[in-house]
């Protein structure tokens, strides 16, 4: 991150930065907007090469977060459809048991039946 670590100059007419970057001192040039401290025309263009490489950092962070929404995002969906799926299948399988259970169910109830019958008859014979 670019930032003029400076300790503050009473003398706005000489540059901020010259004394920590280059270790001698200039007349300012013109003033950052950004930062609002004099520089001279060297600094000034070293500065914003600073400010220009820090958006480009931050505009390659901000691709980069993105990037990782869109996975995100798309892992969701995959994982939403997989979990439907999942439901699906165990409920497939539960109803296949289920039709397995009353099946057998039944077959005993009727064997139940068969066998009262017979004992019945067995009975009045
Ligand atoms: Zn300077
Ligand atoms: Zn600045």
């Amino acid at each position: 991150m670019a930032s003029a670590n400076t300790t503050s100059n009473n003398n706005d007419s000489e540059c901020v930065l010259c004394p920590g970057n280059h270790n001698r001192n200039r007349p300012s040039f013109c003033q950052c907007k950004h930062c609002s401290i004099p520089l001279c025309l060297d600094c000034m263009k070293e500065h914003h090469e600073e400010l220009l490489q820090d958006v480009a950092e931050m505009s390659h962070r901000y691709n980069e977060l993105q990037e990782l929404l869109q996975t995100k995002q798309i892992m969701i969906v995959d994982e939403t459809a997989k979990s439907i799926e999942n439901v699906n299948r165990y409920f497939d399988v539960y109803i296949e048991e289920l039709r397995d259970i009353r099946q057998k169910i039944i077959v005993n109830m009727e064997k139940s039946k068969q066998d009262a019958r017979v004992r019945k008859e067995t009975c009045n014979a």
